[in-house]
């Protein structure tokens, strides 16, 4: 991992108004991605049958299928389940966001933004997947649960998780802290690294679905301990 080569990374844009196409192309390849732009869902996953993205920027609403329903179907493709998805959002949309997160969006951008936020998200979705830090490779085991930070992967007994890119990270950064207490706005700053304020329900969504993928009953969780008023714990 994190060789010195520097491949560029490709990014998938949907977005149906011109000239927030062009904005976003020109910023973020002057910034040295690749970007493809699709007017419309149904073009983005035509393309996706043959080509694969490191990073989706999804528009939410959209001509024909939405912004949600596209990262839907990404995430139940096994292809495509961890790759990062941006969400763009009008500002009205509140009730879509949390939806969205539900979904498994990783980041979310409220419009109008600025062309710099977007391209400062951008970088900080690939400093966080782009492989692990020296030392930080090795394989995580705890009881019956295994995480591969090299490889992403994640197994327990043996089987492997079938995780989004945020819950794998929670995973990972709640095994490298056994035992310890972590609050709610640490895993928010230590998984998506954004000040998200009002959003730590964010973390308490992703930490849901993380119990119904390891734990044996979800409703009992052995695992992930809630702390009452603080946060999670692994156990
Ligand atoms: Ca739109």
């Amino acid at each position: 991992m994190g060789g010195v080569m520097a491949l560029k990374r490709n990014v998938f844009l949907v977005e149906d108004e011109a000239h927030i196409q062009q904005l976003i192309q020109y910023n973020l390849e002057a910034s040295g991605f690749l970007v493809s732009v699709f007017g419309s869902g149904e073009e983005l996953l035509r393309q996706c049958a043959s080509a694969i993205p490191d990073l989706f920027i999804l528009d939410l609403m959209l001509p024909g299928i939405d912004g949600l329903e596209i990262c839907r179907r990404i995430r139940l493709d096994g292809r495509m389940r961890q790759i990062p998805v941006i969400m763009l959002t009008a500002r009205s949309e509140e009730f879509d966001r949390v939806l969205g997160l539900e979904l498994g969006a990783d980041d979310y951008i409220t419009k109008p933004f600025s062309v710099r936020e977007l391209v400062a998200r951008v970088r900080a979705i690939f400093r966080r997947t782009d492989g692990a830090l020296p030392g930080e490779g090795e394989i995580v085991r705890v009881g019956d649960i295994a995480l591969d930070p090299a490889r992403h992967e994640a197994y327990k007994q043996g089987n492997r998780l079938e995780l989004t890119l945020k819950e794998f990270e929670l995973l990972k950064i709640l095994l490298q802290n056994r035992g310890r207490v972590l609050t709610r706005d640490m895993l928010l700053e230590k998984v998506w690294g954004f000040d998200y304020y009002g959003e730590t329900r964010t973390v308490d969504v992703h930490i849901r679905y993380l119990r119904q993928k390891i734990e044996d009953d979800d409703s009992k969780p052995l695992y992930i301990e809630t702390v009452r008023g603080v946060g999670y714990r692994f156990v």
